[in-house]
């Protein structure tokens, strides 16, 4: 979920840097701001023959929150209740008028009761993260490369770069990114970055019980997700941005937002 802060002068900007990394232009000018995170991981694991992506399937969702809370400890994620990796919100769509939305704790510990004065005609659950955008905003405006796009298709974060200026959680349309409290840098899903490179699935895709949510690729014949995208009817959250999600939605209609 977005930290919404004020925008940053470039004065501001620039003092962050100085205080955070002094010299540190210098360094990105040498390395084109980039550690290699892709390669801690298995020395045989070659990120050119990957290309990860998720499906969604609302229909599957019961909003239990598992993935939540598997990826908050999975991940280290400050317990207060606005900082997640991953979120579920509910949709409750009246006889008129606009989808009513909640996520209470970000849904980590499932959903209280409806009591609403309207009627509802359905409800359903769709869990949120970062959908590691093909033309993500966040990589353009981030001013020192920290954040970047793996060359097996994950948008990363490099820590030891970010200076936490806060220009990708403003250009994220997604609310995907925080600013971690402690490490003051930003912060979101990773796709379990660390795991899915030792051929595990992430956190919140082994722990849903309803299998709501598939991992894989969807460019290999034997991957779940191959067969997800071609036989459901497949939609990304805000098309028209053309920032090409890699989080496909099975039945998102026009009320998810
Ligand atoms: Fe970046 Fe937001 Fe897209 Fe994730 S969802 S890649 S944080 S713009
Ligand atoms: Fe939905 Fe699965 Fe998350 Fe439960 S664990 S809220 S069913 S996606």
């Amino acid at each position: 979920m977005s930290d919404k802060k004020p925008k940053l002068t470039r004065r501001e900007f620039l003092e962050i840097i100085s205080r955070k990394a002094p010299g540190w232009l210098l360094l990105v000018g040498t390395f084109g701001g980039r550690t290699l995170l892709a390669q801690n991981s298995d020395s045989d694991y070659d990120p050119e023959n990957h290309s990860y992506a998720m499906g969604i399937d609302i229909h599957k969702c019961i909003g239990c929150g598992r993935c939540v809370d598997a990826c908050k400890v999975e991940n280290n994620v400050p317990d207060e209740p606005h900082f997640f990796r991953t979120w579920v919100e509910r949709y409750l769509v009246p006889s008129e008028g606009e989808a009513l939305v909640d996520s209470p704790n970000g849904g980590r510990y499932g959903f209280p009761e409806v009591k609403v004065d309207v009627d509802v005609l359905r409800s359903f659950f769709v869990p949120k993260l970062c959908n590691h955008c093909t033309n993500a905003p966040c990589v353009q405006v981030c001013p020192v490369g920290a954040t970047f796009t793996s060359r097996d298709g994950v948008v990363l974060v490099d820590e030891k770069i970010c200076v936490g200026c806060r220009y990708c959680i403003q250009a994220c349309p997604y609310g995907a990114r925080f600013l971690h409290p402690v490490k003051m840098v930003a912060d979101k899903c990773t796709f379990c970055y660390h795991r899915i490179t030792h051929g595990h699935l992430p956190a919140c895709v082994e722990v849903c019980p309803t299998q709501a949510r598939i991992f894989g690729e969807v460019g290999k014949h034997s991957s779940p997700l191959r067969r997800f995208v071609r036989f459901e009817d497949i939609t990304v959250l805000k098309p028209w941005l053309n920032t090409e999600p890699k989080v496909y939605y099975a039945g998102a209609d026009g009320e998810v937002r």
